[in-house]
């Protein structure tokens, strides 16, 4: 095509788009919208958010959901549209708290020709507590690990775990601690076994202490692991047990001076396991969108995600918050009340600019943050517009406090979007606000916060944090001590950034090294 026609094209489609586009209103560009991010606001939305009143907004709780339906509202008046499919902007996942059904869980063991020995749960045999036990039967031969040392050399050499159970030794200490092999253990689990069986030499007394009672387990979901899915069974049964039913002879076991694996020939363990639902609840995400400006390109997304749950008040059901004098209240202003804000802002100036971005650009925030990453891990499974046209996740987590004129960007190296960013920031000096990267490696923040569950599903992914402070987690990340006026700049930053990532050619591009680490490495 040549240059002249391709110019008179492009005016005749300037003249036939532009109404269609603009439906008649004035355009509103990015530097007249990004007005609308203020400190005073900035400021306001965190006080609503991190109030007494709001108890510190525990995952579940009633005053979680206050806050679900106050930002709901608010994106229905900046004007975004409903994200969370059939209309609504609130997406609801179950949380279950329930205990093992002791009567009904077991471990059978078959051996030889003889007849199976069945281990009763709560008696002679013990469910590990980490997390729900699988709800589906888990079979397979055994492998056993003995002896002690350090060789460096790897004991699981030359042995197939894939599929089969590993048996290790463990000893106790008088608190109820057991030590084992856990690296060992570990890599059994990453090369495919199925369950892990740890004979160990607890006294009676610790051994009744640990099986009497029930201990709640809490769950995202219905709690019920799905048939086929890869949770392993973990059980711990005591030396007695094993010798009887497996024909181990325990203290020679103990004893052997090297460690080494090898198959117990003969032997097959199957664990049943049932549980016992105590309590059903659930938890919102709050999902609008402003949906993009040209064609094709709005079904791509740019995801601007922080979460709005906090640890709740202190009580002994509830460590994570410890109160202090009279307050027993976790208010979580900078974390994340702050995030939670800008979102807000970042919502109400993307909802203001005519035209509209081209690609969509969907303001999520989500809770049971502090629980373990509940919602973004139940939204990235259950997401409302397809993960493979998300182009970048935009996470804010903690932007209230600290540095006046600084802000780290964790993951910045592992896509374009860094070099994307450090161009912005540079075209806005009157922000004043320069992006650095990850200054706290040692700390693993890069999975602590929600974009993780993006980033290991292949979304490239920003994570701006100012860090913590004396106050995280304490009942004192009150709102007094935010900084509104240099959040509001970083929420001005986040949004010049989204504009542009929401009108570039490109959709933005992994490091492919990165990729590999983070996305092929959670697979
Ligand atoms: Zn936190």
């Amino acid at each position: 095509m040549n240059a002249q026609l391709a110019s008179r094209l492009a005016r005749l489609a300037w003249l036939v788009c532009l109404p269609g586009v603009l439906g008649g209103q004035t355009p509103v560009p990015p530097a007249r919208a990004v007005t609308t991010i203020t400190a005073d606001d900035i400021r306001h939305r965190i006080s609503v958010l991190a109030d007494d009143s709001m108890r510190g907004r525990d995952t579940p709780s009633p005053q979680l959901d206050q806050v679900a339906n106050w930002i709901a509202s608010e994106f229905r008046r900046f004007g975004l549209e409903p994200g969370a499919g059939d209309g609504n902007y609130l997406q609801h996942y179950e949380i279950v708290r329930s205990e093992v059904d002791t009567a009904r869980t077991s471990l059978t063991v078959a051996r030889g020709g003889g007849p199976p020995v069945v281990l009763r749960a709560a008696r002679e045999m013990d469910v590990l507590p980490f997390g729900p036990p699988p709800l589906h039967d888990v079979t397979g031969p055994v492998v056993l690990l003995s002896g002690r040392g350090n060789s460096s050399a790897d004991p699981l050499a030359g042995a197939d775990v894939r599929g089969a159970w590993l048996a290790l030794l463990a000893t106790s200490a008088p608190s109820g601690m057991i030590s084992l092999d856990v690296g060992t253990a570990q890599a059994a689990l990453a090369a495919g076994a199925v369950g892990l069986l740890v004979v160990s030499d607890r006294s009676d007394e610790q051994w009744r202490a640990r099986t009497s009672g029930g201990r709640p387990i809490q769950s995202v979901g219905d709690g019920e692991s799905s048939p086929g899915s890869a949770d392993p069974a973990l059980v711990e049964i005591r030396d007695g047990s094993a010798a009887r039913a497996l024909g181990l002879d325990v203290a020679a076991l103990r004893a052997e001076q090297v460690r080494r694996a090898r198959p117990l020939r003969g032997v097959t363990l199957t664990f049943h396991a049932e549980r016992r639902v105590i309590s059903a609840a659930r938890a919102p995400n709050v999902i609008g969108v402003v949906e993009g400006s040209d064609p094709t390109l709005k079904h791509e997304y740019v995801f601007v995600t922080a979460h709005m749950d906090h640890i709740g008040v202190a009580s002994p059901l509830n460590p994570a918050c410890r109160a202090r004098g009279g307050d027993s209240i976790c208010n979580g202003a900078d974390d994340d009340a702050s995030g939670t804000a800008a979102v807000m802002a970042n919502a109400q100036a993307f909802a203001r600019l005519v035209p509209h971005a081209k690609r969509s650009v969907v303001f999520m925030t989500v809770s049971g943050e502090e629980k373990g990453l509940w919602g973004s891990e139940y939204f990235t499974t259950h997401a409302t517009v397809p993960l493979s046209g998300v182009v970048a996740d935009l996470n804010i987590d903690m932007v209230g406090r600290n540095w006046k004129d600084t802000i780290a960007v964790i993951g910045r190296e592992q896509s374009d979007l860094g070099s994307t960013l450090d161009r912005v920031a540079a075209a806005h000096p009157e922000l004043d606000i320069k992006p650095i990267g990850d200054i706290w490696p040692s700390e693993n923040f890069y999975s602590r916060s929600d974009h993780f569950n993006f980033a290991r599903r292949g979304v490239p992914i920003l994570f701006f944090f100012n860090g913590t402070h004396s106050d995280y987690h304490q009942v004192t990340d009150e709102v007094a001590k935010i900084d509104a006026e240099k959040e509001a700049r970083i929420a001005q930053l986040i949004f010049y950034l989204g504009v542009e990532i929401a009108n570039a050619a490109a959709r933005p591009r992994w490091d492919p090294a990165a990729y590999k680490r983070v996305v092929d490495g959670a697979n």
